[in-house]
């Protein structure tokens, strides 16, 4: 058996970040700069006021309270026009140009009308040379680096990109993925159940663990265990999409044909041992089937719904943040070390065990783990119920107490019903 350790960095090396393109921030978020992102203009571009007021010389404030005749209103989105002359001063708003002349601004709140024009004011609280005044370039000069390449974007950075004047980003694009499941016992709602027959819950499963990738999904269907249908269906994703992700049959029963046709596909592209089939030290998820056929990785996840879901997450989703053009070292979930009031028991058995988990804060904001109802691997209600995975080494487990590393798949909390 492989570790786990081993068949992720197999599958990591054989995926690579995916084609440059032009987007419109407004398509860019959760993909990643493909190039730096310089500024094209100082942020602020010009300096302004950082609160409603009046523009003032500070040398005319320093002894206070002082009468000061107001010349002029400044709005934002004015250019200011004339200077603040000494025993002057102009009204402006917040995010207003800076007039020439001034160099502090006095807030509204420390200001007196003594007329009911407003044309003089009583200023009772001293201020200093560019007090309330924000300088043109705070936040960023023009030509410095905003972001590197490698930058995942969310929604701070493409409010920056916005505002150091850019309309689109260089990204990697969004890889489009086919899913495929496989069973002749597979039906769906609305059909109703024969004999024998279970609903398809991976593939509205995959799909959606790929939208929250930041993926476009391709509905490949949900394939009977024949062998020229599951043929076909692999094929047009190998071809049409940049990768391929399919559930159930990969594994040891006389209808697996994923596994076979996906050697025959490989022997047809060339590279007959571009597919790779892995058992690897881990439960759930011990079996995965893996390979890059004509370019397109290919992943055979199992189709007990809990492993196709732990195996998406260990294995499809970081190659597939790799191909989006995600650093090495942001690839996989976080482990966070979390608190196991309960102990989260186990067998030895030479295997690393994920044990479905429901994160939440305690009032003080310690993170506290326990393990959902039912494990086993066909137990997928159990997870709704969890938002995180506690890698629990070969061996007895957690004590009540101890402390276990989690990979947070979500919220803390977002497991709760209700
Ligand atoms: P397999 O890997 O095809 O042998 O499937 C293993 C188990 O997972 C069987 O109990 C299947 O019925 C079940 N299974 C396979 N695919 C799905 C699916 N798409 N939705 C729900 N259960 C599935
Ligand atoms: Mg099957």
């Amino acid at each position: 058996m492989l570790s786990l350790e081993e068949a992720q960095s197999w599958v990591l090396s054989r995926v690579a970040a995916g084609p440059v393109v032009e987007v419109p921030l407004a398509d860019a978020v959760g993909l990643t700069l493909a190039s730096p992102a310089h500024a094209l203009e100082d942020v602020p571009p010009f300096a302004n006021t950082a609160m409603d007021g009046i523009a003032v010389r500070a040398a005319d404030v320093t002894t206070v309270p002082v009468e000061l005749r107001v010349t002029a209103t400044i709005r934002a989105g004015m250019a200011a026009i004339d200077p603040v002359l000494p025993g002057t001063a102009q009204r402006i708003m917040t995010g207003a140009p800076i007039p020439p002349g001034a160099d502090a601004i006095v807030p509204v709140e420390e200001l007196q009308d003594l007329d009911a024009h407003g044309t003089v004011v009583r200023v009772l609280t001293a201020a200093s040379v560019g007090s309330a005044i924000r300088p043109a370039g705070e936040d960023l000069h023009a030509g410095q680096l905003a972001f590197d390449a490698g930058t995942v974007l969310g929604a701070g950075h493409l409010g920056v990109l916005a505002t150091i004047g850019l309309a689109t980003a260089q990204v990697h694009r969004r890889p489009r993925v086919g899913v495929i499941s496989t069973g002749d016992e597979l039906v769906q709602a609305p059909a109703p159940l024969g004999p024998g027959q279970i609903r398809d819950s991976n593939r509205q499963m995959i799909i959606s663990l790929l939208q929250q990738t930041g993926c476009d999904t391709v509905d490949l269907g949900c394939i009977p265990d024949v062998e020229d249908e599951i043929r076909d269906a692999l094929a047009s994703g190998i071809r049409d999409c940049d990768a391929v992700i399919s559930s159930g049959g990969v594994s040891m029963g006389d209808f697996d044909y994923v596994k076979a046709v996906l050697r025959s596909l490989a022997a047809e592209s060339g590279d007959p041992d571009a597919m790779r089939w892995m058992q690897i030290a881990i439960k759930p998820a011990k079996p995965l089937a893996f390979g890059v056929i004509n370019g397109t990785p290919v992943f055979g996840l199992p189709g007990n719904p809990v492993s196709s879901m732990v195996s998406f997450e260990l294995f499809a989703r970081p190659a597939l943040r790799k191909m989006m053009g995600v650093p090495e070292t942001r690839l996989h979930r976080s482990a966070l070390r979390v608190t196991a009031p309960n102990g989260l028991a186990r067998r030895p058995d030479g295997k690393t065990h994920f044990v479905r988990v429901s994160v939440e804060a305690a009032p003080d904001g310690e993170l506290i783990a326990e393990a959902v109802r039912g494990q086993g691997s066909n137990l997928l209600y159990s997870m709704a119920l969890a938002n995180g995975l506690a890698v629990v080494p070969d061996g007895t487990g957690v004590e009540p107490g101890g402390t276990a590393r989690v990979l947070l798949l979500a919220d803390p909390g977002a497991g709760r019903l209700g």
